[in-house]
């Protein structure tokens, strides 16, 4: 069983993916941490994602989703729990498979742009996060739609303290 956990930037996807995968026992797929390891190689492949990461750019498509889906077929028949793929809508129509669900985490602009200034992270000035916000409303999107259509994204009210959605996530994905 896939589960996809998705939203912006400073929705808490990240902490949410990793508080269900532990609750369910379920391996927490990171797309950024898959990314990193394959980086380290000292392979043109390797050097490639480097560069791309290292630049704040989306990696080539054929390579995160190769990646990605052999990483999803060594862990064939285990509960797993991904986040940060797919990024695109292309990057979804390429994964092979439909995740048995999708949660989004739906929070406005403001509150992203609230919460991610308050953590303070060099990346996290009021330029960059509007051009990632943007990047994601263009970019990513598409996605939900393309999920609601197929009948499996489930939209959850992100706005609520990290326990309250912990508990939803757990009930939505029985
Ligand atoms: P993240 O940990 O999600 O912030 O991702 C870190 C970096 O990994 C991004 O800046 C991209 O370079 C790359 N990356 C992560 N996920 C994807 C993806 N689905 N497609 C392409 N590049 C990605």
């Amino acid at each position: 069983m896939v589960t996809v956990i998705m939203g912006p930037a400073g929705s808490g996807k990240s902490t949410q993916a990793e508080l269900l995968a532990q609750n369910k026992g379920a391996i927490h797929v990171n797309t950024g941490d898959l990314l990193y390891y394959a980086s380290q190689e000292e392979s043109e492949e390797g050097k490639e994602i480097k560069h791309a990461m290292e630049k704040g750019e989306m990696v080539k498509e054929e390579r995160v989703t190769l990646l990605v889906r052999q990483h999803l077929e060594e862990k064939k028949g285990e509960e797993v729990v991904m986040e940060g793929f797919p990024r695109t809508l292309s990057q979804a129509k390429a994964l092979g498979i439909i995740p048995d669900k999708v949660f989004y985490l739906a929070i406005s602009d403001d509150e992203a742009t609230r919460r991610l200034l308050g953590r303070g992270r060099a990346d996290d000035t009021k330029e960059i996060i509007a051009k990632r916000l943007l990047l994601y409303h263009e970019e990513t999107e598409p996605i939900l739609t393309y999920y609601r259509g197929l009948g499996v994204l489930k939209e959850i009210d992100g706005r609520r303290s990290i326990s309250e959605i912990e508990k939803e996530l757990l009930e939505k994905s029985r």
